[in-house]
């Protein structure tokens, strides 16, 4: 019996003696199945092959993001967040080896683990057990948890404190359940951690929003209108995705200046070719 892990993803299953034809996760809309086919592998496997680490870097105090080398999967990074003595896992990812695990212990362990959405779930039943701590899943997202767990808290509505200056706000779009963490007190103002329900582009004086990255399927206007609204009642000033981009400044205005253009750009008046 094998926790068999799907390595375009990184989502782990229940262990099974054979894994199965398709990853549910990669077989939807918003991902897509390797064009050579499904592939599997194990985190035994990934650990023994030697080929992995974990690169853990402080990008401010309070703030460490984590993230595998080489890529793997999706290749997004995590984030532990450090607020008064309290540790936040925000968001996860496939690879977890005992030095990672020694290093976070270092910084005093995991108090709790929080998901912007479906594509992060990766191992974290794995990482919840190793630390001993809940993941926060909206219940909007249920159906798309492979791996059920009783460490698994499912939270409902459009807020979850879940400590003090750390409070999930669902935005939804990407996925029903899709949620961002507001860092009250972080940086210099406040900051916003979003994975990709809100999406850094090269440009960082702007931000954008999809139903599907890899796909390139757009959201409705009304939807990025209603997150827009959603993130103008939070006070923050920088903003980090999940992938190594980051908005240090005027993020608050950045994100309603993005949602006004891409509004306008589905409406057909943004630009005229
Ligand atoms: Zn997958
Ligand atoms: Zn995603």
């Amino acid at each position: 019996m094998e926790e068999f892990l799907c390595t375009t993803c990184g989502t782990q299953y229940p262990a099974s003696s054979t894994p199965l034809e398709e990853c549910v996760i990669c077989r939807e809309e918003r991902q897509y199945i390797n064009p050579n086919g499904q592939e599997w592998t194990t985190l035994d496997e990934m650990i023994c092959s030697g080929k992995y680490r974990n690169k853990i870097v402080s990008e401010q105090p309070g703030l460490f993001s984590i993230k595998t080398e080489p890529d793997f999967a999706i290749n997004q990074s995590a984030f532990l967040v450090e607020e008064n003595h309290f540790n936040l896992l925000w968001d996860c990812i496939p690879y977890l080896d005992q030095e990672t695990i020694d290093r976070i212990l270092e910084k005093g362990g995991i108090d709790a683990i929080a998901l912007s959405h479906p594509h992060y779930y990766s191992t974290q039943v794995q990482w919840a057990e190793t630390f001993d701590c809940p993941i926060y899943i909206h219940e909007d997202d249920k159906q798309w948890v492979q791996q059920e767990s009783d460490y698994i808290v499912y939270w409902s509505g459009d807020e979850k404190r879940i400590a003090d200056g750390l409070v999930l706000h669902r935005l939804g779009g990407h996925y029903r359940g899709a949620a961002v963490l507001h860092w009250e007190s972080g940086g210099a103002g406040g900051v916003l951690l979003t994975g990709d329900v809100i999406q850094v582009v090269p440009d960082r004086k702007w931000v954008s929003f999809m139903y599907s990255y890899p796909n390139i399927i757009p959201l409705p206007a009304s939807t990025v209108d209603r997150m827009a609204k959603k993130v103008d009642s939070l006070s923050f000033k920088e903003l980090y995705n999940a992938f190594n981009r980051h908005v240090k400044k005027d993020a608050d205005k950045v994100v309603q200046r993005s949602a006004e253009r891409y509004i306008a750009a589905l409406k057909g008046e943004w630009f005229n070719t």
